[in-house]
């Protein structure tokens, strides 16, 4: 141990904190400013994205270009220099879609753009439509009252730099078409929750509950969606909606895992992830191939380092993260006996914003550890944001095994815009800020990785997933 860290701990000591403070030494400090300059001046996470996005496109999950992205990802890792490079099978029901329009029928007939819903059943319908302002709305329709009718959702997303405008909109998408049908509706068209004015609609996942008849659902672009409140004014509005869409059979696809193996001959690892799956519309360039270029850049230049980190870096490219976290909750399950060994984890999956706050949900005995990771990743703007934050939606399901949370939370700003629409392509990222991501996740990854001591991780008592 190093005097500074030793001094810090003695100096930290008393009798009310019994368990040992976690410190980063002085040296790992000193290398870390080396990567994060390092890492600024790279382009492999620019490289990386730009490959997944153009080799491979779009990779609509158990999609003939999921199996391809696996294939990738495989050889990336390989590539890249990763030490450890495997694959675990994750099975998921099939969703596919092939066709999809609406029209406004009658005397002001026009065609809609639309895009089904994630989830949704295939099908041609047309009926009267009936508006609603917010979900609480149509949770207060009375029973039977859509009997016929189209639900037309639409509810306003806000734009907002930390995605609140999107946990917002609450369940408007998710549960929207479930309740719709519940109370007798024939279909479901909501107003896209996204934040661009341009004719595109975003796409995403619902789910219909058990019992519940599901029905034909689809986003319309904004533009559309004022478009039916300016015919609504006009009186009466029917619409045709038509999707060839629908479940179809079993499909198993993998998480991806490379690892940079750590030189203290300890199983721990520290976790950055990512998820390799995207929607069909765009190329998935902001959701997720950053946070795969990101994350696989990160470890990359661990492993460059002459002298390895103390634990492990373990690089996930998680699978099906759109259609409910399936591949993150495989691997939480499979790895359930080894909690303890996830020394802490993050992931990047809001888009190629530059990062701008960090947090842990690490405890107190950690806070020394934390408060110098963000010292190292202030000189990239990044500040400590304490009560901000939580765990990316693939670290979910481990966080509530007991693993411990990063943040690196990114300037969501323009993500909507783009999010789950034929826009997500790669023109709209800035190998720049990417380069900045970069510089923080391998802050980050290598500091935890040479901490003495913990970051709380540890099977959550009593938990029964
Ligand atoms: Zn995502
Ligand atoms: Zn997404």
């Amino acid at each position: 141990m190093r005097l500074a860290s030793l001094l810090l701990c003695l100096a930290v000591a008393s009798p009310a904190i019994a368990q040992d403070q976690t410190t980063i030494p002085e040296a790992a400090l000193e290398t870390a400013a080396q990567l994060r300059e390092q890492a600024l001046a790279d382009d492999t996470s620019w490289r990386v994205t730009e490959s997944l996005t153009t080799e491979i496109g779009p990779r609509l999950p158990g999609s003939e270009a999921d199996a391809r992205a696996v294939a990738w990802a495989e050889a990336k890792f390989r590539a890249l220099g990763f030490d450890r490079v495997w694959t675990e099978p994750v099975t998921f029901p099939r969703w596919v879609r092939n066709s999809e329009s609406a029209r406004v029928v009658g005397a002001h007939a026009q065609p809609l753009v639309v895009t089904a819903l994630g989830g949704s059943p295939g099908g041609d319908v047309e009926a009267e439509i009936v508006r609603f302002a917010d979900f609480a709305a149509l949770e207060a329709a009375p029973d039977g009252s859509l009997a016929g009718r189209i639900a037309f959702m639409d509810f306003q997303m806000e734009r907002t730099a930390d995605g609140s405008g999107y946990g917002d909109a609450g369940p408007v998408r998710s549960r929207g078409p479930s309740v719709a049908s519940s109370k007798g509706a024939v279909g479901y068209l909501m107003r896209s929750l996204g934040t661009s004015h341009a004719r595109v609609a975003n796409t995403g996942i619902t789910r219909f509950a058990e019992g519940v008849e599901p029905i034909p659902a689809a986003a319309l672009s904004l533009p559309d969606a004022d478009q039916l409140n300016r015919l609504l004014e006009r009186g009466p509005v029917t619409v045709s909606l038509s999707l060839d869409v629908g479940f179809d059979g079993e499909y198993t696809s993998h998480n991806v895992i490379g690892e940079i193996t750590g030189s203290g001959g300890s199983d721990e690892f520290v976790v950055i992830a990512s998820h390799l799956d995207s929607w069909d519309l765009g190329t998935g360039a902001i959701d997720d191939a950053s946070g795969v270029g990101i994350t696989m850049a990160a470890g990359h230049l661990i492993g460059q380092l002459e002298q390895r980190p103390r634990r492990s870096i373990r690089v996930i490219a998680f699978a099906n993260e759109e259609q409910g976290l399936i591949g993150a909750r495989q691997y939480a399950q499979r790895h359930a006996d080894h909690i303890g060994l996830h020394l802490l984890a993050a992931e990047s999956d809001f888009g190629a914003g530059r990062i701008y706050g960090f947090n842990t949900g690490a405890p107190e005995h950690a806070r020394a550890a934390t408060r110098q990771i963000a010292q190292a990743l202030a000189p990239l703007g990044i500040e400590h944001m304490d009560d901000q934050g939580g765990p990316g939606p693939d670290i979910i399901p481990m966080v509530q095994a007991g693993v411990t949370w990063a943040w690196l939370g990114q300037d969501g700003t323009q993500y909507f815009d783009l999010h789950h629409n034929a826009n997500d392509t790669l023109d709209k990222v800035d190998p720049q800020d990417l380069a900045q991501n970069t510089a923080a996740y391998v802050v980050l990854a290598y500091l935890a990785a040479e901490a003495e001591g913990d970051f709380g991780s540890a099977p959550r008592a009593g938990d029964d997933r």
